[in-house]
């Protein structure tokens, strides 16, 4: 890499030291190489010139010549705007402004052409441009067109002039300098084989691209190469693990059949079967398994659970359950439970709250050995909490442990890292999977039990309020149940403690003649417990709640759930309190009651849900509306991380990234043949770049 990749922005024309500071602390740029590296994050789409008559609303913001032939400052006060009318041969549009009036009005002169640019809305059953970008028409700027880059940049930066155009002049600077120094990191046969573009002419184009064609062409290079890296990262991990990690064969199927032949509550469904011989095949192989379960609220992740738990527990090994809540461990201890009674295995809980003498016999029991499944939250992890012998440890992660809490967890067994089985309460979607788990190895339950009648989704307004109760009325009647859940936000808990209880109170008046429990956040734990055993007894008929339910429980005479303020929820959210209906055999319902008033993602949202049962659908939706680092919560976003790839659009490269790190791993493990060696060279340096990347390993 040449020196002159180096040099510091300061030497930039225009920029200097004080600029310079103020970049690298806004920025993060500090040199050359940075700054090629700085990526648009859009384009204006300056090639052609529209007539008015083309203008739709459509339409990004696009440019056109006309002339202006009225204009009039309207309203007053806060309403107060500029209105102009322009036209071309073709027709007029309106342009506004409400800020800055009177310096337009100054500047803009009747019957004068002038170049504008910006983007058409549909106001009424017309359409208007609000603050138009404009200048007067000259030689040039009518003539040659281009896609222009738009550059982040911040408040601090633009009161310094640094605005997006001056960012622009950086890089150009900067590309007619360093660019003939931009080496080609990828060996030769791929860019060949894959038909991509050279690193140098792809960062040129990229910043300033000729035509869109070529714009698609540098962005599809270069997200490319970035998935790639990440995936030979993630591929090179788990590789290494492969081989480094030895793992206790377990091939005894004694319990196994045992479980099969006397206790199996139903027949598993074909999905059930096939996840579970792709884990035990990893059992018995010899390598530690560190696989990624996936499948959809309902698809019968736990008894999955179970039957891999047996795998080990048949050869006298233990296994663990850690999931993120007490709620949700105390969720899986129960419904594990009379699957171990009935095998005649010990199983224990152990949270936060768990009673220091309890604890005690606890611990003993797991280090004799005594004590075949425990079940908890991440207090499994303290140091004190210590096995005979681990073999299995599966983590339900909720999107909510790191990497590094995962790896704790291995180091329970102090011989031989035991098997790891990662679970998700509700679907990732693919991409993620890839880059978050990538490491992992994968299997999907793509499949419910049969015989579910899939659950009907409707969305109500306030409107309706009266033909809601109406219908909780006639499903009580027939015997059956029903949860009203209240949205709980930290920032409003006060305010969402009185809705739920406040709506408890309307329901109980609504219906003097049924039985209502309220379970929230705030009550105390053997009140949530023993209300909860009333629900799920059939003592009550309506269970008032916060999002408390979210998870777990496992009502199947439960049929109607309805979310009050269903806009304030996330899709992931809605769609597993969805899962707590359309566990038994009668036909289900999830009933969204919202106000008339919502956001245009709010209103995706929910016609998502109406649209369909499908938690991977779901989640690829919430991954377009929200993007990963969201969607995922801080603790990864290192990982997700990325400059140019966007995880929500790039599948199909990252799919192709995947491959080919695949491809040339089985070819050259270690990059030790000579054309991976400028490749190479690029990974070391990205991985001390991203000090994060080892805490996977
Ligand atoms: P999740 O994947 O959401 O954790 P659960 O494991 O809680 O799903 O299973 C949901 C419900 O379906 C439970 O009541 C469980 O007993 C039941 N179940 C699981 N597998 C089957 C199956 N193969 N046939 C019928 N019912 C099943
Ligand atoms: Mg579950």
């Amino acid at each position: 890499m040449s020196k002159i990749l180096h040099t510091s922005i300061e030497f930039i024309p225009g920029v200097g030291p004080t600029k310079g500071l103020l970049l690298q602390k806004e920025l993060g740029l500090f040199n050359y190489q940075d700054v090629l590296h700085y990526y648009p994050f859009r384009h204006e789409d300056r090639t052609r010139f529209y007539t008015i008559q083309e203008l739709t609303p459509n339409m990004p913001a696009v440019q056109f010549v006309a002339k202006l032939v009225n204009m009039q400052t309207l309203g007053g006060g806060r309403k107060k705007r500029l209105v102009c009318i322009a036209k071309d041969q073709t027709g007029s549009i309106e342009l506004v402004w409400f800020k800055g009036i009177s310096w337009v009005a100054r500047y803009l002169k009747p019957n004068v052409a002038y170049v504008f640019f910006g983007k058409p809305t549909r106001f009424g059953n017309k359409l208007n441009i609000a603050h138009p970008e404009l200048e007067p028409v000259t030689s040039t700027n009518t003539l040659s067109g281009q896609l222009k880059p738009v550059y982040p940049t911040t408040e601090k930066l633009k009161a310094k002039h640094l605005d997006s155009k001056a960012i622009g002049k950086m890089v150009a600077f900067v590309l007619t300098k360093a660019l003939p120094y931009i080496n080609e990191p990828l060996p030769a046969y791929l860019c060949q084989q894959l038909k991509l573009m050279p690193k140098a002419e792809a960062l040129k184009h990229l910043h300033f691209p000729p035509n869109a064609e070529l714009l698609q062409k540098a962005r599809f290079r270069l997200s490319f190469e970035e998935l790639f890296y990440v995936q030979l990262q993630l591929l090179s991990i788990k590789n290494g693990r492969a081989q480094k990690f030895k793992g206790r064969v377990f091939n005894n199927t004694a319990l196994l059949t045992k479980f099969y032949h006397n206790h199996l509550p139903f027949e598993l469904t074909n999905a059930q079967k096939r996840v579970i011989k792709e884990i035990y095949k990893d059992m018995k192989s010899g390598t530690q398994m560190n696989r990624l379960l996936q499948g959809d609220v309902g698809s019968g992740k736990t008894i999955v659970a179970f039957i891999c738990m047996l795998m080990v527990l048949g050869s006298g090994a233990q296994a663990a359950l850690m999931a993120p809540t007490e709620i949700l461990s105390e969720q899986h201890y129960q419904s594990l439970k009379p699957y171990a009674r009935a095998m005649g295995l010990q199983i224990a809980k152990l949270t936060g709250s768990t009673k220091a003498s309890e604890r005690k016999k606890l611990h003993l029991a797991l280090e004799t050995g005594v004590l075949h499944i425990l079940v908890g939250t991440h207090a499994l992890l303290e140091d004190k909490v210590q096995f005979k012998e681990l073999g299995l440890a599966i983590v339900d992660e909720q999107h909510r442990f790191g990497v590094a809490q995962r790896s704790k967890l291995w180091s329970k067994n102090k011989d031989m890292f035991p098997h790891v089985l990662v679970m998700t309460a509700t679907p990732i979607p693919r991409t993620l999977a890839m880059t978050l788990y990538g490491d992992l190895d994968v299997s999907v339950i793509d499949e419910l039990p049969a015989g579910r009648k899939p659950i009907k989704t409707l969305h109500y307004y306030e409107s309706k309020r009266l033909r809601l109760q109406g219908f909780i009325k006639q499903q009580v009647t027939q015997g059956r149940q029903v949860y009203v859940v209240y949205p709980l936000v930290e920032e409003s808990e006060k305010l969402d403690l009185k809705a739920v209880t406040d709506g408890y109170e309307l329901i109980k008046r609504a219906f003097p003649q049924f039985h209502v429990s309220i379970v929230h956040g705030k009550a105390k734990a053997a009140d949530k417990a023993y209300e909860m055993e009333r629900f799920a007894k059939g003592e009550t008929h309506i269970m008032v709640a916060t999002t408390v339910i979210e998870v777990g429980v496992n009502i199947p005479n439960a049929t109607v759930m309805v979310i009050e303020n269903a806009e304030r929820f996330g899709l992931a959210q809605l769609h597993q309190l969805r899962g707590r209906v359309g566990r038994g055999a009668e036909q289900s319902y999830c009933i969204l009651m919202t106000d008339v008033k919502l956001s245009a993602e709010a209103r995706t949202r929910l016609q998502t849900m109406v649209r369909t049962n499908n938690g991977f659908e779901i989640a690829e939706t919430d991954l377009r509306l929200r993007g990963p680092g969201d969607l995922m919560g801080t603790q990864q976003s290192g990982v997700l991380d990325l400059k140019i790839a966007d995880l929500a659009k790039d599948g199909q490269i990252l799919q192709l990234a995947r491959q080919t790190a695949q491809q040339l791993l089985a070819r050259d493990e270690h990059l030790e043949l000579p054309e991976h060696q400028a490749l190479k060279k690029e990974l070391n340096k990205q991985q001390k770049a991203q000090a994060n990347w080892s805490i996977i390993s």
